[in-house]
């Protein structure tokens, strides 16, 4: 794991004839935005997921500023949950955190992100923008949403609730079928990037755990054992996160 800086990569060199010359390669890199608040097994799995489908060759795990008084549910400060994810992802070399929105200020805009990590590559980032069904019906809503999909390629995977696999409450109230969930998109996009967003939806196994269950089970003492992984829970438990 490496928490992710500037970097100039270069493609390798060709020659035609007697010219050298760079080729730029795209790389095909994964971005996962969250709180992580804190991270756990079911972002891991999607991120792996992703990475194997979509042939990624890295997978950033980019934490978000949040204002906790917007988030109205208990937050862990910045550096603690940027430090799980590190924890988290240690052990695998294709997974890296970046620190690009928790260095700004403010809670920041996707488009930001995206360019700040294109500008950084060199412009050699085929940036995937991994974002949950559940994202979607908010998606038309994201500042310059437009630019963003040109800029990158969203991938929307299902979570459980989304799959309809199960008969769960979301979908017997009337949750729209991952289908519909595009219409509020068409409003905000052009057809032919609402068109690609829904070519590239991914499925991912079932992982029924949310950050809201692993805070809701610290804080009645319940065991988080292999729901997050053992360097998270034991950073937990030395921090006292979530107690309350
Ligand atoms: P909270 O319960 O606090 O709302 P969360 O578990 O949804 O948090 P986030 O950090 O908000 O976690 O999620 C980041 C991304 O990971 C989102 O796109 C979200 O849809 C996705 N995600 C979270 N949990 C799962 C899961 N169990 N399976 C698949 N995707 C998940």
């Amino acid at each position: 794991m490496r928490l992710v800086g500037p970097i100039g990569q270069i493609g390798p060199i060709s020659r035609i004839g007697s010219i050298s010359r760079v080729t730029a390669r795209m790389i095909p890199i994964g971005l996962l935005g969250g709180s992580f608040n804190p991270i756990h097994v079911g972002h891991l799995v999607v991120a792996e997921e992703a990475r194997g489908r979509l042939g990624l060759e890295r997978v950033l795990f980019v934490p978000a500023r949040v204002s906790p008084h917007k988030l109205g549910k208990p937050l862990a400060p910045a550096e603690d949950r940027l430090r799980m994810v590190q924890l988290a992802i240690a052990d695998n070399s294709a997974f890296e955190a970046s620190d690009t929105e928790l260095r700004r200020g403010e809670p920041s805009f996707s488009i930001d992100t995206v360019q700040q990590l294109r500008e950084q590559s060199g412009g050699e980032w085929d940036i995937h923008f991994l974002v949950g069904a559940d994202t979607l019906a908010e998606l038309a809503a994201w500042h310059r949403v437009r630019e963003l999909a040109d800029m990158c390629k969203f991938v929307v995977f299902s979570r459980p609730e989304e799959r309809g696999a199960e008969p769960g409450p979301s979908r017997a109230e009337g949750t729209p079928r991952p289908q519909d969930a595009l219409d509020p998109l068409r409003a905000a996009l052009r057809d032919d990037q609402v068109a690609a967003i829904a070519e590239r939806r991914i499925e991912i196994p079932l992982i029924g755990v949310s950050s809201t269950d692993i805070r809701r089970r610290v804080r009645e003492g319940r065991s988080i054992r292999y729901l997050v992984p053992e360097a998270v829970r034991r950073y937990i438990v030395a921090k006292g996160l979530y107690r309350q």
